[in-house]
């Protein structure tokens, strides 16, 4: 049953073909009444995601949608909610296009802490998460962040289809269910060694790199499983298939990327690829990925401009996870990898080689986006992640990165990533200037999602309705 204001609102002596227009009806009043609150944002500083910067300008949001973003003051919008945003900066919501939001029991995960978690995302000024390895039952956050019932930001998710069979006869994952945590090179299956059961972060037995690299050939999955993963995730309705490239001699990994990224187009499923050398990066551009989900952090682009070219000109979005390698200090002055364990010292060369490998490949022309890799609160991962990127990347291009080309990386940036008349109303207010000092990113007051206002920070008297 279902109540309306006006009593019992699926009545038994209605008609089945009255039952399903009220059906659309409510539906449409549930859509409506989420998203259509409209909204101006007057006297901001906006960054448009574009490059462009308008010093004192208005935001107009319609039904979730931007219709204008212009200098000076709009006409008035009747019934519209005013926020002045005088002295601050309006920028695209942010979008971290690499990470791993479910950690453990997806189940136990979602009633306990998505919840808070999601809010963390939106404080932090995210409107949208790439989920990169999500177990089937994860959908479930998607769900619940798309119907309200949870505020957080959109969620888009991917399955994991293994590229080769685990050494040894054993099978990769196919299904994409039971995921590992972490895109990790183990995830594929041919890892020659795997972290310790639950412990530690996957990345420091990385197999990509010596000696865990391997040399021998990992076995083919048959097509018709692989074909069959392909299918099973469409069916469920994932929005990317996400594969872990570790190519071995003689293996079967670009044949089966190939594959997948063929098969994924039949279901208009698009693949994304882990890959964190340049070698195993350019097996991933062989083979066609549609987004490469880290930086090389292994290999010296600067001593191979061929490699530059050949994955810049596949036009592939690269997500940056680049402050994954880089040690962090823990108070006692201990350094810390990502999973605040010591720092692995046989990763170090990682710390210089993907900030240079991603400056050469920005030079070059490649749509850097901006993504963690990781599990931490979402403020924590930010400030990480701009300490990397401030290495080699300007407070300009990071607005870029943050933004526009994040949005590239999730290949919804006909919808998401700039301020522009169509496109979906993810909006941050900041207190600050990041062209200036691009730490202010992490100074959000407020996250509109789809023209609704999720986060907001901002004294009252900065939000009057007219
Ligand atoms: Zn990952």
């Amino acid at each position: 049953m279902v109540k309306t204001g006006r009593g019992v609102l699926f009545d038994q002596r209605r008609t089945g073909s009255q039952l399903i227009a009220l059906i659309g009806l409510a539906f449409v009043a549930g859509v409506g009444t989420a998203a259509a609150q409209n909204l101006v944002i007057t006297n901001a500083r906006i960054l448009d995601g574009t490059g462009k910067v308008i010093e004192r300008g208005a935001i107009v949001v319609r039904d979730g949608k931007i219709a204008s973003v212009a200098p000076g003051n709009p006409a008035a919008v009747p019934g519209a909610r005013v926020i002045n945003a005088r002295g601050m900066t309006v920028m695209p919501g942010f979008i971290d296009a690499h990470r791993h939001p479910i950690q453990g029991n997806t189940a136990e995960w979602l009633q306990k802490d998505a919840a808070d978690q999601m809010r963390g995302f939106l404080e932090a000024g995210f409107t949208t998460v790439l989920s990169a390895i999500t177990p089937e039952e994860g959908l479930e956050l998607r769900k619940r962040t798309e119907s309200g019932l949870i505020k957080g930001p959109r969620i888009v998710a991917a399955s994991l289809i293994p590229l080769a069979r685990a050494p040894g006869g054993g099978r990769g994952n196919v299904g994409g269910r039971g995921a590992a945590p972490l895109s990790v090179p183990g995830a594929q299956g041919a890892a020659p060694a795997a972290p310790p059961a639950g412990r530690g972060d996957p990345a420091r037995f990385d197999t990509s790199r010596p000696p865990l690299r391997p040399t021998e050939p990992a076995g083919a999955i048959p097509a018709e499983d692989t074909i069959k993963a392909v299918d099973a995730a469409a069916r469920a309705g994932f929005d990317y298939i996400k594969t872990v490239m570790t190519i071995t001699p003689g293996g079967p990994e670009i044949e089966t990327l190939r594959l997948i990224v063929n098969e994924g187009k039949k279901h208009n499923l698009p693949t994304i690829t882990h890959a964190v050398t340049v070698m195993d990066t350019l097996a991933a551009v062989d083979a066609g990925t549609g987004v490469l989900v880290h930086t090389p952090h292994i290999g010296r682009l600067d001593e191979d401009p061929a490699a530059v070219q050949k994955i810049v000109r596949a036009g592939i979005p690269m997500t940056s996870t680049l402050a994954i390698f880089i040690p962090h200090f823990s108070p006692d002055n201990v350094p810390l990898f990502r999973d605040r364990l010591p720092f692995p010292w046989n990763t170090i060369s990682s710390a210089g080689q993907g900030p240079v490998n991603a400056r050469l490949l920005w030079e070059a022309g490649i749509s850097y986006g901006y993504g963690t890799d990781t599990s931490w609160p979402p403020k924590e991962s930010l400030r990480d992640e701009l300490r990397a990127l401030t290495l080699v990347f300007s407070p300009k291009d990071i607005v870029t990165i943050l933004t526009k080309n994040a949005a590239r990386s999730t290949l919804k940036q006909d919808q998401l990533g700039t301020l522009e008349p169509g496109k979906l109303a993810d909006i941050v207010i900041i207190n600050g200037d990041p062209l200036n000092n691009i730490y202010d990113v992490l100074n959000v007051v407020t996250t509109v999602k789809g023209g609704v206002v999720l986060s907001d920070k901002t004294a009252p008297a900065a939000t009057r309705k007219r």
